[in-house]
């Protein structure tokens, strides 16, 4: 796993965010190679689907627009 700032964050990349989003200087995304028609890569969209809830959507809306 190759960790991510919000600025290095491109739209092929995984988007599963890591860290405390209070502060901004240690938070980063995942950056792996995001899976086709997925917002993660393999590893995080498994864990998006059992249910683990650490990716608010709002967060995604954002970079959504940057990219
Ligand atoms: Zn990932």
């Amino acid at each position: 796993m190759s960790m991510i700032t919000m600025e290095e964050l491109k739209s092929s990349m995984c988007k599963w965010p890591i860290g405390d989003p209070r502060k901004k200087k240690t938070f980063l995304f995942c950056g792996a190679g995001r899976e086709e028609g997925g917002s993660y890569c393999e590893e995080h969209s498994a864990m998006s689907r059992r249910g683990f809830n650490a990716a608010p959507t709002t967060q995604e809306d954002t970079t959504k627009k940057a990219a």
